[in-house]
């Protein structure tokens, strides 16, 4: 058959809710021939669900440390050179109230592994944000901790945690870190997470350096038996402080084909249009949205660190990517047939 055609014909069968086999989803994750059905069938089932709505949470980086070491990572612990800061809560609580003040709903709070942020201090934070803002959702993003530390923040009040897996090919995963860190953990505590009551995030990183059609597969699988709240793509861009600094980056082509075929195999998920996609061209951001993305994350963290939080080269800081940009997110929405929402946007399941 033609391969054009049988890609179609499988396209049509994920739109219906059907599974594919491996072979089909490698085939389409790695064919750019029907990017524009994909994309049109995405759309419909992203309008099905959640209609032109576009949620806005304010993200707030709240520690550039991290004790670990992932070869992928401007602020892995070995980069000497990376500027390091963190947030005290008096100055996380005053990014809220500017993002409340903004029309923000949803806050994630998102560091590196910093074990100088104790869960002490994060279940500080998190139920004084929860007291003065008792309408918002708290996501944390803050790597992998023990089970009573999550349980912990949630009882706190945090409602919401990313943890993206990044790869769920173990021989990959071993490529992309040092023998320090664990795939299986970081299996584990999604679940741990998903167990506890959370709304989870998950995704993976397009690109990576040896990725293959099987392990974006892997990945793909991986979340249908997580089934995750949210699920985060993005294309890896190298940082020059880092092991992985000579590889090229990610497609950014592919990834929106990610977020289309993530959309229509995860048709309730909340599916971000990434800062990462931003940074390689400001028009993936707005492919991603037609494609099937319904989350936009900026940047609320204060302007005198914000270019510190350097997960990768030239990492977008500024334009759209900054909260006080909003109304100009709004009026770029807008053009393309969205809205933004100003609230909490909680998962729609079913
Ligand atoms: S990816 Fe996360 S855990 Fe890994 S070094 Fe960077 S901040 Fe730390």
């Amino acid at each position: 058959m033609d391969p054009v055609y049988e890609i179609s014909g499988q396209i049509r069968q994920l739109a219906a809710g059907k599974d594919l086999s491996d072979p089909a989803l490698a085939a389409i994750v790695s064919s750019s021939g029907q990017d524009g059905a994909l994309a049109c069938e995405a759309d419909a089932a992203r309008r099905r669900m959640y209609g032109t709505d576009v949620y806005l949470r304010g993200l707030i980086e709240i520690s550039s440390y991290c004790r670990n070491n992932c070869y992928y990572c401007g602020l892995r612990a070995g980069n000497a050179k990376c500027l390091r800061y963190r947030l005290s809560e008096d100055e996380i609580l005053e990014c809220c109230d500017e993002g409340y003040n903004l029309g923000f709903r949803t806050f994630v709070l998102q560091g590196g592994e910093d074990p100088c942020q104790t869960d002490v201090f994060v279940c500080s934070v998190v139920s004084s944000i929860k007291k003065k803002y008792p309408d918002c959702a708290v996501t944390l993003s803050l790597g992998e901790k023990e089970y009573s530390s999550y349980k912990a923040f949630y009882e706190s009040g945090a409602d919401r945690y990313l943890l993206r897996h990044e790869t769920a090919d173990e021989a990959h995963y071993r490529k992309l870190h040092p023998d320090s860190m664990s795939l299986g953990r970081r299996k584990e505590c999604l679940f741990s997470l998903k167990e506890i009551g959370y709304q989870v995030g998950s995704g993976f990183m397009v690109g990576s350096p040896y990725q293959t059609a099987d392990n974006i597969v892997s990945d793909l699988r991986f979340l249908q038996k997580l089934s995750p709240d949210m699920i985060g793509i993005g294309p890896f861009i190298p940082h020059h402080a880092t092991p992985f600094s000579n590889f090229n980056s990610g497609s950014a082509q592919q990834t929106v084909r990610l977020v289309s075929v993530l959309r229509l195999m995860f048709p309730y998920a909340l599916i971000p249009a990434t800062t990462s996609l931003a940074t390689i061209g400001e028009k993936y951001r707005e492919k991603a949205l037609l494609s099937g993305a319904n989350v936009i994350m900026p940047n609320l963290t204060p302007l005198k660190v914000r270019k510190k939080y350097e997960l990768y080269n030239r990492k977008l800081v500024s334009s759209l990517e900054s909260a006080q940009a909003v109304s100009e997110l709004e009026k770029m929405l807008e053009r393309i047939g969205y809205r933004a929402v100003s609230s909490r946007g909680d998962v729609k399941r079913g």
